[in-house]
């Protein structure tokens, strides 16, 4: 049985997993949401190996404040021009806000 290294809750499920077969997988816990990759070192994967610090209980977890909003993503600048009349992302952080944060900006292997 895997447990979440934070919080050692054993509900965890898969939210990915490599294109080739058996390589990695990408998991999460359902009760804190920590997401780890499974080939990532034992001080991110195991939770003997995690770090006291950053360990969390049930108690912590029902005691803890509110998850900050995450700002929207910027538009890649040709979408931006196919849909004229969008919203500015970057009003769009201080709406929820998020004061002198530029969203961040995703990017990924097959996005230039
Ligand atoms: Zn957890």
């Amino acid at each position: 049985m895997t447990l979440c290294p934070r919080c050692a809750h054993d509900a965890v499920g898969r939210l990915a997993t490599s294109p080739v077969p058996g390589v990695w997988d990408v998991l999460q816990c359902r009760r804190c949401r920590y997401t780890w990759r499974t080939t990532e070192p034992a001080r991110r994967t195991r939770r003997d190996a995690y770090p006291d610090v950053f360990k969390l209980t049930a108690d912590d977890l029902a005691a803890a404040l509110e998850v900050p909003a995450v700002p929207r993503c910027a538009p890649r600048p040709d979408e931006a021009r196919q849909r004229p009349g969008r919203r500015d992302p970057l009003r769009g952080a201080a709406d929820s806000g998020v004061r002198g944060v530029r969203p961040a900006r995703v990017t990924s292997p097959n996005r230039p």
